[in-house]
């Protein structure tokens, strides 16, 4: 914590703007109602939520909309990610007829996709699926997964709106949307396919993004489609 300064803010402030939740400081705070997920915590021993982690958890068990800038490193993945199976597992009930995925986590790279994927099947969490989507996989492979119906789908943006264009994947029951290094997003090019894909979503979704920076492209991309999002900067950022 030694350079953890954090900063917490609301990214549009207006004198509307609700009080932000407290930070937690233990993983039971957030998780008390989930001893699966505390278990398989204690499990990979970490001691303490990181601070985004102490910090996002409240703001996102809450349903409002969340913008993590962080470094890499600093548990950004954990802090989206144990949420999101929070909120598919308040939706279970209604998995056979939702017709699509119910989290949609958009990362830059395929590796980047893969380990999130990986931390998703690590937790193992009350049946939860998920499926890995990306440029140069067995596109034959995905849409049959994606067809069978998933719960997560964890994708590269090409790919995936590939994926909606064609009509193999409808985005429209998704619910809780991560955009995960929003900044390597659009400096690698995506945003002309993640505009595309976040238009094809409700707007009632809950929204996440991830950065190490916050320049004016992806305070746009925020601006476009965040509801009041809470703000949390960790450590000393280039701004
Ligand atoms: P980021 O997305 O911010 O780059 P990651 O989510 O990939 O960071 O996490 C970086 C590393 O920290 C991973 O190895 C992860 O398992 C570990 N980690 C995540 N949360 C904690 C925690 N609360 N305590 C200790 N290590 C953690
Ligand atoms: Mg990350």
């Amino acid at each position: 914590e030694q350079n953890n300064n954090i900063v917490v803010d609301r990214t549009f402030k207006t004198e509307n703007s609700k009080p932000i939740p407290k930070p937690c400081p233990e993983f039971y705070y957030a998780f008390h109602q989930y001893p699966e997920i505390l278990e398989e915590i204690k499990k990979v021993g970490f001691e303490k939520p990181s601070p985004i982690q102490a910090q996002a958890w409240p703001v996102l068990l809450s349903g409002e909309d969340l913008i993590g800038i962080a470094q890499t490193g600093t548990g950004k993945t954990l802090a989206f990610l144990l949420p999101a199976l929070i909120h598919i597992d308040g939706q279970l009930g209604r998995r056979e007829d939702r017709g699509g995925p119910a989290v949609l986590v958009m990362a830059p790279t395929r590796e980047l996709a893969l380990q999130i994927d990986k931390e998703v099947k690590k937790y193992q969490y009350r049946g939860i699926t998920s499926i890995c989507i990306y440029g140069g996989g067995s596109r034959r492979d995905q849409v049959k997964v994606v067809t069978q119906g998933v719960d997560i789908v964890i994708a590269t943006p090409g790919r995936l709106n590939d994926l909606v264009a064609a009509g193999h994947l409808d985005v429209r029951p998704v619910t809780y949307v991560v955009l995960d290094e929003a900044d390597r997003m659009l400096d690698m090019g995506f945003e002309p396919q993640i505009r595309k894909i976040m238009y094809a979503i409700r707007p009632t979704r809950q929204t996440v993004m991830t950065s190490a920076t916050w320049p004016p492209g992806v305070r746009r991309l925020a601006d476009s489609y965040m509801c009041d999002p809470v703000q949390v900067y960790v450590g000393t950022l280039d701004l």
